[in-house]
């Protein structure tokens, strides 16, 4: 069974794709997102590191949208191997002073590929072009069409 990172609160939960046993949050709606924060690439030790972030991140924000941004540029700053992002120009506000507020030292991501780090990062190019809408809207979609849970 695959372990992977809750978008939402934070835990790590059964299946990449699926719904989160700790909140009931869903998956992020892409998929390539979701496996990437899951034990197919990473250790379950630094899916736990990224949890912290996505705790400290959502004790600021009760906003979706924001908390997801707030981790992607996060992510996007600190592990740039995993993914890059555009932030969407009206989002860069809100998501600066939450960045500001938490604690970001970088950690070292284990690998449980260590293919991930060589050449081109498998996600750099789908992720860079990761669209809000794309994350949130089509997530019950998915789900019910891709979960083994
Ligand atoms: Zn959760």
């Amino acid at each position: 069974m695959t372990t992977a990172l809750c978008f939402h609160c934070g835990a790590t939960k059964f299946g990449a794709l699926c719904p989160c046993g700790t909140c009931g949050g869903p998956a992020s709606g892409d998929s390539d997102l979701d496996i990437a924060f899951s034990d197919h690439y990473m250790s379950v030790g630094s899916l736990k590191k990224f949890g912290k972030i996505i705790r400290q991140i959502a004790r600021q924000t009760d906003d979706d949208e924001v908390r997801m941004w707030s981790f992607l540029n996060y992510v996007s700053i600190y592990h740039s191997s995993i993914l890059t992002v555009d932030t969407p120009p009206e989002l860069v506000r809100l998501v600066e002073p939450i960045l500001q507020n938490i604690d970001l030292r970088a950690f070292e991501v284990v690998n449980k590929r260590p293919r991930l780090d060589e050449g081109p990062p498998p996600q750099s190019g789908r992720s860079s072009s990761i669209v809000v809408q794309s994350v949130f809207e089509a997530t019950q979609r998915r789900i019910r069409g891709f979960c083994r849970c």
